[in-house]
């Protein structure tokens, strides 16, 4: 009797000691889906006729998105909730309530020689991706002065639109001749050839936002993240960022076809992004929102047209919760309901 519950005591021991020991990654990639909540992804389900990329993923939680200023959120402060752990007033960009910078977490894979990338559908000085880069009190007059501190960041690779804020600037400097001094290579379509083992790409594939899905944007996103895995995968490790920017404007137009065609572009993303986690075993990928945006719902299905019947509360943000899917090594530390700094700090506590 006494030895059976010897031999009890020792398999519950080793269960949760192996239960205990987390694989860190060795590759993160963090993708968000801007103004994504789960009526935009239960209407691109129910709109497609395929399996979306997010039944893929087995460990589900939600996060609370409210900023330090309003139970609604901006990209702005929903992007420095991730980049830095912090909750902060809507419209900062890595600055906190006392409007002092804070450290975005890109710099922390920096300071460990690991490579990183940030890829959006926007101008890469919007709020989202910006937050990944650089600091500035009020997102709203900050592309150029966002542009000018990308030159300093050390970041290998920059894909997104917004080549006006590197080239034709009230300044009148060039920083994109800055950026060729100091080792990118630019180009200015993803369809562009790179030169083998480039270190460091800037493509900016527009004057300022790249063109929607509906108005002929083609496989941007999913072709930018195939460049940038050519160009991050090394031995070290990289840190990714993928934006779905325009999820959210679909919701700010309450079009519903609009968000539909931008989330179905995102899923083909994740699943560029996920054939490569597949394949190394090495490779967390964490998909959320920074909020949900429109009140956005499903009411019904047309059945001589087959198109949902959708509607809006506003068309602006909601505090809805939002959720994360996460694939690979930690995967499980990204389940349950909690605060969107928390994402932060989980991947910080996987870097340790
Ligand atoms: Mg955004
Ligand atoms: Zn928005």
């Amino acid at each position: 009797m006494e030895n059976r519950f010897l031999l009890f005591l020792s398999i519950m021991l080793f269960i949760s000691c192996s239960e205990n020991e987390t694989v860190n990654p060795k590759n993160i990639i963090l993708m968000i889906g801007d103004g994504m909540g789960l009526s935009q992804i239960s209407a691109a389900y129910y709109q497609s006729n395929d399996e979306l990329c997010f039944s893929e993923f087995e460990d589900i939680g939600f996060i609370k998105t409210h900023s330090a200023s309003s139970i609604i959120t901006d990209s702005a402060a929903g992007a420095t909730a991730f980049s830095t752990g912090k909750k902060t007033y809507n419209g900062a960009i890595n600055m906190d309530t006392d409007t002092l910078p804070l450290k975005c977490i890109t710099y922390d894979f920096i300071d460990k020689n690991i490579k990183t990338g940030i890829i959006t559908t926007s101008s890469v000085t919007h709020a989202t991706p910006g937050c990944f880069y650089g600091n500035n009190k009020d997102r709203w007059t900050a592309d150029e002065e966002l542009a000018l501190q990308f030159i300093n960041s050390n970041i290998n690779l920059l894909i997104g639109g917004g080549q006006k804020f590197f080239k034709n600037r009230s300044d009148n400097r060039n920083l994109i001749d800055s950026l060729e001094q100091k080792g990118y290579h630019f180009i200015s379509s993803v369809n562009d050839q790179i030169p083998e083992n480039t270190d460091k790409l800037i493509a900016l594939c527009a004057p300022k936002h790249p063109k929607s899905i509906s108005q002929g944007r083609g496989n941007f996103l999913s072709q930018s993240i195939e460049l940038a895995l050519k160009t991050l995968k090394n031995e070290r490790g990289f840190f990714m960022v993928v934006e779905g920017a325009q999820i959210d404007w679909g919701g700010h137009d309450n079009d519903s076809d609009y968000i539909i065609s931008e989330l179905l572009d995102f899923d083909k993303s994740i699943k560029a992004a996920l054939n490569f986690a597949k394949n190394n075993n090495e490779t967390l990928i964490i998909v959320t929102a920074d909020h949900e945006t429109g009140g956005y719902g499903i009411t019904g299905k047309n059945d001589k047209t087959n198109k949902l019947i959708t509607g809006f509360l506003n068309d602006d943000h909601t505090a809805t919760m939002v959720p994360v899917f996460s694939y690979g090594p930690g995967s499980s530390n990204f389940k349950g309901i909690f605060d969107n700094t928390e994402i932060y700090h989980k991947i910080k506590e996987l870097i340790k």
